[in-house]
């Protein structure tokens, strides 16, 4: 089948079109070197041109700067709900955040490691707003905190940083990485699964600044940050197609005008749907406003039954995935960077005649 539907899946997600042309382009032989990017050596030329284009990329969209290292590690974001406590803890006491079920993961993930101190939650509020921080006065290793959740819709577009006393900030980005813009310098570290913003699933991005990569011999050798840094991510061999796709993607949001015009972008399709949601008397938006997330749009009909003929309805009129996560139930349209705002007027579209037929 030729034809390709609006999936509003939450990851892995849609990719730009333009970009699987290209990878399908070069796929039986990359670069004339007759062979797929997947059958490359890791340690080729050709391959460790890719490695380092896609780090370039990343580095000009994200204005990353040169004290901050860019590591390609694999085991998800969740792997680096493991990784951070046990690089960054030193023994101390560190913060987080909780904002959602992500938050929570990273949160129960950490308390294996480390001393978890939860300093701001919105769990009493089913999450649909983002949490009240209060400043932070204790010492902490780190504060950890989810700019956006994936699951029930928040979003933290401006960091508030006055909060955190100037302690270290770790964010989890996996859904809105390059949708909107952030201060790479307001953060320790960042992390991100790729599935989402960047390309297939596969590779995990780390940024981290430089002072916070330690020695700790003690580690597994694939648990410590110092091995993807000393080694260039290829202590051992790299999710390499992965890693090829990423740069793909990273190039498109390049052509497109960078992070700024997606994000410009960006809110112009969630801007679209939020109007929508909140000016129809059918559908509901359980997120207040001024918490909204970009990439990630909750909403639900007027019962839970109804939900579920509205997934499947829209399901065969080409808009699939919008079933919400299990934990929450209703919808979820995920709006991510490759999402057209032609997917979000098909949506609204269909939206409407499902309101009319079923009032
Ligand atoms: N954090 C967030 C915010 C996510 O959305 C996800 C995946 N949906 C994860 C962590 C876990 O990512 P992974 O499946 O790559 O481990």
């Amino acid at each position: 089948m030729e034809q390709r539907v609006y999936n509003f899946s939450a990851g892995p997600a849609v990719m730009p079109k333009a970009v699987l042309k290209k990878a399908q382009n070069e796929f039986l032989s990359y670069q004339q070197s007759g062979m797929s990017v997947m059958e490359l050596s890791h340690r080729s030329e050709l391959f460790e041109t890719i490695l380092s284009d896609t780090e370039s990329l990343l580095r000009r969209l994200m204005d990353i700067p040169a004290n901050y290292k860019v590591l390609f590690i694999q085991g998800g974001a969740s792997l680096q709900f493991s990784m951070v406590p046990l690089n960054l803890a030193n023994g101390k006491k560190v913060a987080y955040i909780d904002s959602g079920s992500w938050s929570k993961k990273a949160i129960e993930e950490a308390k294996k490691t480390a001393e978890v101190v939860t300093i701001a939650s919105s769990a009493k509020n089913s999450y649909h707003t983002l949490p009240v921080i209060e400043p932070v006065t204790e010492d902490y290793a780190y504060v950890h905190l989810t700019t956006n959740s994936t699951i029930e819709g928040t979003a933290y577009l401006d960091i508030p940083l006055d909060k955190f006393n100037g302690l270290p900030l770790v964010a989890d980005m996996s859904s809105n990485i390059l949708s909107s813009e952030y201060n790479v310098e307001d953060f320790a570290l960042i992390y991100a699964g790729a599935q989402k913003n960047i390309g297939p699933a596969g590779v995990t991005i780390v940024i981290v600044r430089e002072d916070f990569i330690q020695s700790l011999p003690e580690l597994p050798t694939l648990l410590s940050y110092e091995t993807y840094a000393n080694a260039n991510s290829m202590y051992n061999t790299p999710p390499t197609f992965s890693i090829y796709m990423a740069k793909l993607e990273l190039e498109w949001i390049e052509e497109q005008g960078g992070v700024a015009a997606i994000e410009k972008a960006n809110r112009k399709k969630a801007q679209l749907l939020y109007d929508f949601l909140d000016h129809s008397d059918f559908y509901t938006s359980p997120v207040e406003a001024g918490h909204r997330s970009l990439t990630n749009i909750p909403f639900l009909t007027p019962s839970p039954t109804m939900d579920e003929e509205f997934v499947i309805a829209a399901e065969a009129s080409g808009l699939t995935n919008l079933e919400g996560h299990r934990v929450v139930g209703g919808m979820r349209a995920s709006v991510y960077n490759a999402m057209p705002i032609e997917g979000v007027e098909a949506l609204i579209a269909f939206m409407n005649k499902f309101a009319v037929a079923n009032t």
